[in-house]
């Protein structure tokens, strides 16, 4: 999980790492920090906590120079001290470094076993250290030449901004799982991030998405940015991204979220045509499906939960118990709308099943007479080790119960998935997705 974002000779560059996690809060609430250079030292705040809370005037007027990097975390159930929030900082043979990653890397624990039997001394749970300490024990001279070395021996999904002092390295791995793009500012400095809705905040143009395996480097002593192909890219784009994860306003590798989302939602009604009165997305993350679902059937489209916004994301909750009273403060419903209605709702994915089945029991209380729901991807079997926080086998509930045991559980009188082959042709099936969560091909080997 996890946004990251570099902002490079732009003489606002705090504010527009600020400004870019706070446009990528949705990527994580647990932790936020930022690192910037002024070319002499390196400053950082990170602390728990969400982006407005942890930067003020203060913070940001700490925070000195013309390059920052930042990161926000996403957090998984247990754990989380400050220790674990990014950017990591260090100081080594050539001086101050600070990374921020998002993605998982599969070798992690190997790699850190290995560092510790020479010796390293660990300070936090990330896998993120590894590439620090890799980095600092390199025996080359520049840092370019060590971080392509700690490369060769990562392995996995990352993004990942590394400042040094006078410069930014922007690296995506070679199957490009994460997003991340280029972008220019408006006073002529650069900007990377995981999602370009932070551009659109901080007037940033779009140049282009780091590509698959790509390195592309920001020096002072450079006029432009040089780009190094690492890696021959072999693209598998998160599919999870466009399904859930990135804002509806961001465009990922060519291809708008929010465009995507509703072709979903037309090939579901396409797909497992319903005869109903109403759709009814499932606030927020359902509404851009299901106004194409609406669209294509031709069946109206209403409003029909209320979602609070003061209540995070359910999963923020680590306890069943807990998620299951976040999702009753969460979303409620417009009664008058759906009483005596046969109601299509729409979800974007069921992964333990807790939202579906409160929401069809909202529906049924609020009195609809029929409840179909319709999930615009695919059953999600297995957890996803490349960046996207999905439980574990047991806790997954396509991983342990059919179709119609699911649609018993939550209470629904029909339920639906996407097929794999419509979710691929919706997003563009012209390219390769990583589609791990559905299909168990866990192809970072
Ligand atoms: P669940 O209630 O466990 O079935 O989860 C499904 C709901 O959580 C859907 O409404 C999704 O929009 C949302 N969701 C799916 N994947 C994630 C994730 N990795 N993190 C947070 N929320 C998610």
């Amino acid at each position: 999980m996890c946004a990251i974002v570099g902002v490079f000779g732009s003489v606002n560059a705090s504010r527009i790492a600020y400004y870019s996690l706070f446009a990528m809060q949705h990527r994580g609430q647990e932790a936020t920090g930022i690192s910037c250079s002024d070319g002499h030292k390196i400053s950082k705040v990170k602390k728990k906590g969400l982006v407005t809370e942890v930067f003020d005037e203060e913070a940001l007027n700490h925070l000195k120079g013309d390059m920052a990097i930042g990161h926000n975390r996403y957090s998984t159930a247990g754990s989380k001290s400050v220790i674990d929030a990014q950017p990591i900082y260090a100081n080594y043979k050539l001086g101050e470094i600070s990374v921020a990653h998002n993605g998982n890397l599969i070798n992690g624990k190997e790699v850190k076993d290995m560092l510790i039997d020479e010796g390293a001394i660990f300070q936090s749970d990330m896998d993120t250290e590894n590439i620090i300490h890799l980095i600092a024990r390199s025996h080359k001279e520049h840092l370019k030449d060590r971080i392509i070395e700690a490369l060769g021996v990562i392995k996995g999904a990352y993004c990942l901004v590394i400042q040094g002092r006078n410069k930014i390295f922007a690296i995506r791995d070679k199957y490009g799982v994460r997003p991340f793009s280029l972008g220019q500012l408006e006073d002529g400095g650069y900007i990377v991030s995981s999602e370009t809705c932070a551009f659109d905040l901080v007037g940033a143009k779009f140049i282009r998405d780091v590509r698959p395996g790509e390195m592309i480097i920001f020096d002072k002593s450079k006029e432009k940015y040089e780009s190094i192909q690492l890696f021959e890219p072999e693209p598998r784009i998160c599919a999870f991204e466009y399904i859930y994860f990135a804002r509806p306003d961001s465009v990922i590798d060519g291809k708008s979220v929010y465009a995507v989302r509703q072709e979903m939602g037309k090939a579901m009604a396409k797909q497992d045509p319903i005869d109903a009165d109403l759709v009814i997305p499932v606030p927020d993350s359902g509404v851009s499906a299901a106004l194409g679902y609406a669209k294509q059937s031709g069946i109206p489209f209403e409003m029909g939960i209320v979602r609070n916004h003061y209540v995070g994301r359910t999963f923020i909750e680590p306890t069943q118990a807990k998620r299951d009273m976040k999702v009753k403060l969460k979303l409620s419903p417009i009664s008058s709308l759906l009483k005596g209605k046969r109601i299509v709702v729409i979800d974007d994915s069921l992964v333990r099943g807790t939202t579906a089945k409160r929401i069809i029991n909202i529906l049924k209380d609020a009195g609809a007479s029929e409840v179909h729901m319709c999930i615009t991807s695919p059953t999600i079997k297995h957890p996803c080790r490349y960046g996207i926080d999905t439980p574990s086998y047991d806790e997954l509930i396509s991983a342990n119960m059919s179709i119609e045991e699911i649609r018993d559980y939550i209470g629904a009188d029909s339920l639906s998935f996407l097929s794999i082959n419509a979710l691929k042709k919706s997003i563009g099936d012209d390219r390769e997705y990583s589609l791990v969560s559905f299909d168990g091909n866990y192809f970072i080997n």
